[in-house]
């Protein structure tokens, strides 16, 4: 059923995001129990004590418009919480903590436009009570975004010297070592 005009997609929209949210609240114990770093775990750990409060705040958005909270598949975080599976299951070590954060990113910036919209919206549509719940929302999701770049500058770098120190190991393997030491590439 297609919505036809802005207050029906504006619903729409908010059923796309509480089931966005929902499968976020599944996949982030899974996050967590894969990342490496302490500091990451406890990051997801954090987010999804958020994103169980961002539930209940959706649940309050329904309300205030006289709404039973219902969801309605987001195929967009679905293909982004697949992506992360992949790397879950493809890589290990600090390469897969990069990877999570770089996958945990893409979910908070799909989520920082989705609340963007909705509270714009919101707002024109004479939802303030909404727009105000909304616009707590997105702030909280731009905090998350802001906390994952500061962790991916502590472990990008030791993703990088994982990788180097693979390369080492091939290099003192039996069938390259004919060929004596390799400069460094810095
Ligand atoms: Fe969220
Ligand atoms: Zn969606
Ligand atoms: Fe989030």
């Amino acid at each position: 059923m297609a919505a036809e005009n802005l207050q029906e997609l504006f619903v729409e929209e908010l059923r796309d995001v509480y089931d966005a949210e929902k499968q976020l609240t599944k996949a982030l114990p899974k996050m967590a129990k894969a990342a490496g770093s302490e500091g990451l775990r406890a990051a997801f750990e954090e987010h999804l004590d958020i994103t169980r409060m961002q539930v209940n705040r959706l649940e309050e958005v329904f309300k205030s418009l006289g709404l039973a909270a219902r969801g309605k598949t987001c195929d967009g975080m679905k293909g982004l919480l697949e992506e992360g599976k992949s790397h879950m299951e493809e890589l290990d070590g600090s390469t897969l903590d990069a990877a999570l954060i770089g996958a945990a990113q893409r979910v908070e910036h799909y989520e920082i436009a989705a609340y963007g919209t909705l509270a714009t919206w919101a707002e024109l549509l004479g939802h303030q009570d909404a727009k105000d719940l909304l616009g707590q929302t997105l702030e909280e999701e731009k905090e998350a975004d802001e906390k994952l770049t500061g962790l991916a500058e502590m472990i990008n770098p030791e993703a990088e010297e994982d990788a180097e120190g693979e390369e080492n190991a091939v290099l003192s393997m039996p069938s390259s070592r004919s060929k004596g030491s390799r400069s460094k590439k810095r």
